[in-house]
């Protein structure tokens, strides 16, 4: 896929700071959302999901130009759905999914829950279930969320987007920037609200909620553990990063996700990387370093033996969100000065703004 030249002109202006929204309308955006968060007459916990699969999205459009920007309702369906996969499967301490609305199981959940036993790339594979469970989320969405999410104290405030005819929303100008600008901040508030809201609707929660955290937001290990072999055959048996042999014992290697799920919770491909143990670890949270980058970018240039090899084994593959989630990642840490990972033993390094070139001829 080739970038539009002033995508990457205005991705190297977001990674200088050089803003097109003043700073005072982005303080006004946050404190806009905080409210939004701290308006407590949700029934469900839609709102949340909803709030957190715009601002996902807003990454991936790619757009840094400030200007209103289209949402297809459908698209926030297959990111609900994303986001409720794990939560529909059933508690270990209730034997059932959890309440998410006043009074029980919520809508998508009682969707979800006999399909969420199986990974949900298997599920995206079965076309007629898949596409029939997608419309119903869509229904839902409109129904509700989409209508209420802008509700603040009473009054509906549309600081975010208008609805458009049944299929779309737009994006309020400068709306897309400011998601992507504070994703990780946004979408970590969303989250805390989301938990605790849980946590009221689950009072049998006998521990407390203890682990409740792990279960409603973290990816499950079966899920990436399905492209363990795709992964270690396209890496001739070697770790993505040092390129030493991976040793065949299960344990000694970990399916990474190469931009770090606590950055941008994605199960997707094109994200993953086999790493052994050694590297593993000592990434943990971090962005890969440039060498890395470029070794990414090759595979992800000549896909076709990758994609095939994904398609194959029925794994998502992520090709067409991948770049501008991975090119937000990058001008992100070059904005805020973040260390990026070289190598186990080896001091992290500063971003460099060149990194952005890197993206143009992707
Ligand atoms: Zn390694």
């Amino acid at each position: 896929m080739t970038q539009p030249q002033k995508d990457n002109i205005a991705l190297l202006r977001h990674a200088l700071d050089i803003d097109p929204v003043e700073s005072a309308e982005q303080i006004r955006f946050l404190e806009r959302i905080q409210g939004l968060l701290a308006d407590g007459r949700f029934t469900t916990t839609y709102k949340y999901a909803l709030l957190h699969a715009i601002a996902d999205i807003a990454v991936q459009k790619n757009d840094w130009s400030g200007k209103p920007c289209i949402i297809e309702v459908s698209e926030l369906a297959e990111r609900f759905i994303e986001l409720y996969w794990n939560q529909s499967r059933n508690h270990p301490a209730l034997s059932s999914p959890l309440h998410q609305m006043k009074g029980g199981k919520a809508g998508v959940i009682h969707l979800l829950e006999h399909a969420s036993n199986q990974s949900i790339h298997a599920f995206k594979a079965r076309t007629e279930d898949w596409q029939s469970t997608h419309r119903e989320v869509e229904k839902i969405i409109r129904r509700y969320p989409l209508q209420l999410l802008q509700v603040i104290g009473g009054e509906k405030i549309p600081f975010l987007y208008n609805i458009i005819g049944s299929g779309q929303i737009e994006l309020c100008e400068n709306v897309a920037f400011c998601l992507a600008r504070f994703h990780g901040l946004i979408t970590g508030m969303a989250r805390t609200e989301w938990y605790r809201m849980v946590l009221r609707l689950n009072p049998a929660l006998n521990d407390g909620g203890r682990d409740l955290h792990t279960f409603l937001f973290e990816t499950e290990r079966q899920n990436l553990e399905s492209y363990r072999g795709a992964l270690l055959e396209f890496q001739e048996g070697r770790c993505f990063y040092c390129e030493r042999p991976i040793k065949s014992a299960k344990n000694q290697a970990a399916v990474d996700h190469f931009v770090p799920w606590s950055r941008y919770p994605w199960d997707v491909g094109h994200n993953f990387v086999l790493a052994d143990q050694k590297c593993n670890s000592s990434k943990s949270d971090l962005l890969p370093a440039r060498d890395h980058l470029e070794h990414w970018l090759a595979r992800y240039r000549n896909p076709q033996e990758f994609e095939e090899l994904l398609a194959r084994s029925n794994l998502q593959t992520g090709k067409e969100a991948v770049l501008p989630v991975f090119a937000w990642a990058y001008a992100g840490a070059i904005n805020r000065s973040e260390p990026l990972w070289v190598s186990a033993g080896k001091k992290n390094v500063s971003p460099d703004i060149d990194l952005v070139e890197l993206f143009r001829s992707a």
